[in-house]
C-alpha cells in the first residue's frame, strides 16, 4: 500500500433507511467523517443501533450512502476491484451451511479471482492461520458460533488483503480463539494492513486498537488514540522491592513536593498475558 494513501476516507456520510408499511424513516448515519491509516486498527464503538453496521456495510459496497463520500484504498466504496484487496467480515452466521470450510473457501476464492494454484496456497494458509485444519470435513451448519466465525475472519483474510472490514470479530469466541484473532490482526498490521473493526468487547478495543470512534445515534460523538481519550490527570509511577516503611517514605516525599497520593496497590497482570502465559 502506498504509505501516503488512506486506507478509509468516509466524509460528511449520510445513511437515511426509507420508511415502509407505516413504520418513519431512520437516519442511521449523520454526517460522519472518518480516516483510516496504512498500518492502523481502527474500533468503531456505539451502543445498538448507533450506525456501525450500517457504516461498514456502506464501506464494504453492500449499501450505498445517501449523502457524502466513502472511499476504499482509493477507490470509491463498493468498486468491484475492492472485492480482491479488502476482506469484510459481516455479522451474523455463514451462508452455504451444507459445504465444507475447504470448499466454502475455494468458492469465494473464485468470486475473487484468484488462480487456482495461488488459491489453493491461500486456502491452506488461512485455514492454518485459524486453526481450523480439524474441522475441515465438518459442514458449515454444523460448526458452532466462533469456530464460524473463524471461518468468516479465514475468508476476509484469503485474499492476502490490504484493509479488513470486520463486524464484531471476536463476538461469540471463547478467551483462547480471542487472543488468537487479536494476534492475527496484530501482525496484520505489523505488516502494513488496515483495520477497521466494529466491537462491543472494551478489553479487546484497549489491547489492539490504535484509536477509536464512537458512534452515538449516527452521529461521530468521540476519536482518537485511546490514550488521547482516557488519560486522567493521575501520575502513576511504578515500584518494586519496597517494603512497608519504605513506602511509607515516598508518601511523604510525594507530599514534600507538593503532590498526593491515593495509597499503594498491588500492581496486576492482563488477565490475557496470564492466559497467554499458562501455555
Ligand atoms: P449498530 O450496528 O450500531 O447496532 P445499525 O447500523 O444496525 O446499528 O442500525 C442503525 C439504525 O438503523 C438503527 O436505528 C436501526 O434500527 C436502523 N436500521 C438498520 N438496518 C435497517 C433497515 N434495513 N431498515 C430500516 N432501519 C434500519
Amino acid at each position: 500500500m502506498d504509505p501516503t494513501e488512506l486506507a478509509i476516507e468516509v466524509e460528511s456520510l449520510h445513511l437515511r433507511y426509507p420508511g415502509s408499511w407505516g413504520s418513519p424513516a431512520v437516519e442511521a448515519l449523520i454526517g460522519v467523517d472518518l480516516q483510516v491509516r496504512p498500518g492502523e486498527i481502527l474500533g468503531i464503538l456505539g451502543p445498538n443501533g448507533s450506525g456501525k453496521t450500517t457504516l461498514l456495510e456502506i464501506l464494504s459496497g453492500g449499501l450505498r450512502q445517501t449523502k457524502g463520500r466513502a472511499r476504499i484504498l482509493g477507490r470509491a466504496a463498493g468498486d468491484r476491484q475492492l472485492i480482491a484487496m479488502m476482506g469484510y467480515q459481516p455479522e451474523g452466521p455463514l451462508p452455504f451451511p451444507q459445504l465444507k470450510p475447504g470448499e466454502f473457501l475455494d468458492y469465494l476464492g473464485s468470486l475473487m479471482g484468484l488462480p487456482g494454484a495461488e488459491l489453493s496456497a491461500r486456502r491452506k494458509a488461512v485455514l492454518s492461520q485459524l486453526r481450523l485444519d480439524g474441522v475441515a470435513e465438518r459442514k458449515l451448519g454444523k460448526l458452532s458460533t466462533g469456530l464460524q466465525r473463524r471461518l468468516a475472519l479465514a475468508a476476509a483474510l484469503l485474499p492476502e488483503p490490504k484493509l479488513l472490514i470486520l463486524d464484531e470479530p471476536t463476538s461469540g469466541l471463547d478467551p483462547e480463539a480471542s487472543l488468537l484473532v487479536m494476534e492475527i490482526l496484530e501482525k496484520f498490521r505489523a505488516g502494513g494492513g488496515s483495520v477497521l473493526m466494529a466491537s462491543h468487547h472494551l478489553q479487546e478495543v484497549e489491547r489492539v486498537c490504535d484509536r477509536v470512534c464512537v458512534l452515538v445515534a449516527g452521529r461521530k460523538r468521540a476519536e482518537g488514540s485511546l490514550d488521547e481519550l482516557l488519560s486522567t490527570e493521575e501520575q502513576l509511577l511504578a515500584a518494586s522491592g519496597l517494603d512497608a516503611s519504605g513506602q511509607d517514605r515516598v508518601v511523604e516525599a510525594v507530599a514534600k513536593a507538593g503532590g498526593s497520593t491515593k495509597g499503594w496497590r498491588q500492581g496486576r497482570r492482563h488477565l490475557f498475558a496470564f492466559l497467554r502465559d499458562l501455555k
